[in-house]
């Protein structure tokens, strides 16, 4: 049951500098947005209330600023009860309103049929590009619908789930937000999966217990040992692998539970990145590493901005574990992504709700009358991305198999019309080649060339670049030398 007690509790425990006008401010919005939902009852049988305290709960287990908690207890207000936006602006400001109209905005995602599908899914990205802790919001309200799912009939449990999986989670991995994506994950995989779910349930309860029994075992040697060599731990654990992200693993290791080392991992958090690399020294003196198993993120950081060292290494009783070391702020990233930069700030800058990528592809997409629209964004999101550097050194963030033409759009609609060569790491390249993790890419403008050539269109990756050489073919009438296909 939730409540706002419990409601509080959470904030006290997560946010040490809230002040006490704050809280007021939280009880004040639950009093209202109790009363707006007064009588009315879930599916799953409690008050409506239930939801929106479990959405709030959910943001506030998070971290995320307090004003993000009190928009997820207000969200459901204008759409489910006689309280208009307006109401909530008058009583509680134009910025919490303004999370609120996103929330409406994008309505309830239903599936009918694929075009309304398509259509939400365009809604979703319009209003996230607007404010970004819109979709936060909405990720809330659907883990909180998740665990109340039982209450309705099997077709739309699927339904549910499966939308979770292939749209929800896969933009809260681009966000960096482990946490969330996880619990989602999870939630949703009984549901659109179960059978899988069940498999992989067993497979974890055969083997977890023992790991667990001799991973405390050696915590505890662990921590004995970097104490005797004065390096300072600020936490160490064990952390159960998530099943959805296990059943991944799964599959790609032939479903061989014996080849996945992090069902069960030991992680460090301290202060700094010497530390981390001291306490893995530490470390690999007690046990022996696992060779070509070391893992160096904090060099080498993941697309989504994941940062941590990871080491394989051969433990007691023959148990082979892994072991995951890092600061708390890149535990803190790895978890809440995007949001741990939100942390303690009272009011977010504008640029801080603002992501490009989400931006370009809102832009992208309200002129989209495509039907293979879903999978193009497919490859814009879903995809695994590169990160290359311009000649200033510049980071730029594309998606794999992306050529210097892509390169080129992404920076500036000029650099791609009049895109002449391509040099990567100094050599000439083709401008259909694919670019690596960490090329570094000039652009040579060829003074003559007055537009785009439609041939582009048989490699760019990017729906940016594709939607400028259609733009241009367009204006230009080339589009009778276009190939009939695509
Ligand atoms: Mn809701």
């Amino acid at each position: 049951m939730h409540s706002l007690t419990r409601l509080l509790t959470i904030i006290a425990a997560n946010y040490p500098n809230a002040t006490k006008t704050q809280l007021d401010e939280i009880e004040r919005v639950y009093n209202f947005a109790e009363q707006a939902h007064q009588g009315q009852i879930r599916a799953s049988g409690g008050d409506y209330i239930q939801h929106p305290l479990g959405t709030a709960e959910i943001l506030a287990e998070s971290k995320l600023p307090l004003p993000i908690v009190m928009a997820g207890l207000l969200h459901d207000v204008p759409e489910e009860t006689k309280y208009t936006l307006d109401d909530i602006k008058k009583e509680f400001g134009a910025d919490i309103a303004g999370m609120v109209e996103g929330i409406t905005k994008v309505g309830h995602v239903k599936y009918r049929g694929v075009d309304r599908y398509v259509e939400n899914l365009r809604k979703m990205f319009v209003a996230m590009a607007d404010d970004i802790r819109v979709i936060i919001i909405k990720f809330a309200d659907r883990l909180d619908n998740l665990q109340t799912l039982f209450a309705l009939p099997a077709n739309k449990q699927k339904r549910i789930a499966l939308e979770t999986l292939e749209i929800y989670t896969p933009i809260a991995n681009r966000l960096g937000m482990g946490d969330l994506q996880g619990r989602l994950e999870d939630a949703a995989f009984k549901y659109a999966n179960p059978e899988e779910y069940q498999w992989v349930d067993q497979l974890f309860k055969q083997r977890a217990p023992k790991k667990e029994k001799i991973l405390d075992k050696m915590i505890e040697l662990a921590q004995k040992t970097l104490a005797k060599e004065d390096i300072k731990i600020l936490k160490i654990f064990g952390r159960r692998k998530k099943y959805y992200s296990l059943y991944r693993k799964l599959l790609k290791y032939d479903k061989n539970i014996g080849q996945i080392y992090d069902l069960i991992a030991a992680r460090i958090i301290v202060d700094d990145i010497p530390t981390c690399y001291a306490a893995m020294g530490i470390i690999h003196a007690i046990w022996k590493p696992v060779r070509s198993r070391i893992k160096d993120y904090i060099a080498q950081q993941k697309p989504n901005g994941y940062q941590s060292l990871h080491t394989t290494i051969f433990g007691e009783d023959g148990e082979i574990i892994e072991f995951q070391i890092r600061t708390t702020e890149m535990d803190e990233q790895a978890e809440l992504g995007i949001a741990s930069h939100w942390q303690y700030k009272e009011k977010l800058p504008t640029s801080d709700k603002k992501v490009s990528w989400v931006e370009d592809l809102a832009k992208w997409m309200k002129n989209q009358q495509d039907k293979n629209f879903l999978e193009k964004i497919k490859i814009d999101i879903f995809q695994n991305r590169i990160f290359v550097f311009t000649p200033n050194g510049d980071v730029i963030d594309l998606p794999d198999g992306a050529t210097p033409i892509d390169f080129a759009y992404h920076i500036h609609t000029g650099l791609g019309d009049q895109c002449g060569q391509a040099l990567i790491n100094n050599e000439i390249a083709t401008l259909n080649c694919k670019l690596k993790n960490g090329d570094i890419v000039k652009i040579i403008l060829d003074k003559n060339r007055k537009g785009p050539s439609a041939k582009w269109l048989d490699f760019v990756k990017t729906s940016t670049a594709r939607h400028h050489i259609l733009n241009y073919t367009k204006k230009t009438g080339w589009k009778k030398f276009l190939p009939l296909s695509k």
